[in-house]
């Protein structure tokens, strides 16, 4: 499974954008992050934060194969807050991990334990000890001549670290929506990647502005991450039938909804769990 219990220790933070606070965690325990493993594009992992009035964060013993129907299992008043993360970059020589999170007008516990942290804070976290592992979702399939990929704030850090990953000069079409002009940030790619930046509310969507372009010739990989509704109608334009739609075939678009409009994760995650027990027992 190649996933295990962390303790972060805060090494320092900085401001990245005005909507963006890099934290750069090294390990709390001996041996640091040396076993920590991710393996870049997309890595996703997992912070728990303790509730109120708690010190430290209630988690499952051990993190093993069943982790998550465990944590369902506690009582929700009393286990951690869970959020889910992506590794900006892992620095292995150093020991170091940077996660940016997006900050924003209703932080919840993540993004507001983000902005007031300190060096030395500590946080526990579920991350990956194979850099082969299960929360990496960015796998284009063979024979994909170009690769188009969508995100908002939430889903930069899994953008560039896409961007890192992708093989030389392959045809890349980016379209990144941020909150500010000055959340544009540099990004290394050796892809023969043209990247757009939007700003929010000034010009148009993700969808708009993605439905509004030409696209290159040949066979694509979508990926798209970012606010739930806006990566439903997305993926509704690259996947569906309509005459202005674009006919991808679903196989080959990968999508995430990182967030929802209105609603915490826990909620987002007891919809999309409820989801696919009802698609299970339709199954049945
Ligand atoms: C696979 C995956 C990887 C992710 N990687 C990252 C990452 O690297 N960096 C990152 O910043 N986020 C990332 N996210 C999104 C992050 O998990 C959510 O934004 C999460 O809701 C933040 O937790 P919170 O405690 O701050 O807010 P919550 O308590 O979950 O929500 C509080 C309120 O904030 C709103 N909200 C939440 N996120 C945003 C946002 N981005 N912009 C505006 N309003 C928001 C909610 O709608 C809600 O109203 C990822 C999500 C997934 C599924």
């Amino acid at each position: 499974m190649g996933y295990r219990f962390f303790e972060f220790e805060v090494a320092r933070t900085r401001r990245v954008s005005p909507s963006v606070q890099r934290v750069t965690f090294r390990g709390a325990a001996p041996g640091g992050l040396a076993e920590f493993a991710s393996g870049g594009r997309d890595q996703r992992f997992k912070l728990f934060f303790p509730q109120p009035g708690q010190d430290l964060a209630n988690v499952p013993v051990e993190a093993g194969e069943n982790w998550y129907a465990r944590w369902r299992a506690m009582d929700p008043s009393v286990r951690a807050l869970m959020r889910t993360y992506t590794v900006r970059e892992q620095r292995r020589e150093l020991g170091e991990v940077d996660v940016d999170f997006a900050v924003h007008l209703s932080p919840g516990p993540a993004a507001a334990w983000a902005l007031h942290c300190l060096a030395g804070d500590r946080i526990t976290a579920l991350g990956p000890s194979e850099a082969d592992n299960a929360g990496i979702d960015f796998r284009p399939p063979p024979e994909t001549d170009w690769i188009l990929l969508a995100g908002d704030e939430s889903a930069l850090p899994a953008v560039a670290g896409i961007l890192e990953w992708i093989s030389p000069a392959t045809p890349v079409r980016a379209w990144i929506e941020v909150a500010h002009c000055d959340g544009v940030q540099a990004l290394h790619t050796w892809a023969d990647a043209e990247i757009t930046w939007l700003v929010r509310g000034r010009g148009p969507s993700l969808t708009h502005a993605v439905s509004g372009a030409r696209l290159p010739d040949g066979t694509p990989y979508a990926w798209i991450g970012g606010e739930a509704g806006e990566v439903r109608r997305l993926r509704r334009h690259l996947v569906g039938a309509a005459p202005d739609a674009r006919a991808f075939d679903r196989k080959r678009v990968t999508f995430t909804g990182y967030w929802r409009r209105g609603a915490t994760e826990e909620e987002l995650l007891a919809e999309l769990y409820a989801g696919s027990a009802a698609a299970q027992s339709a199954r049945a």
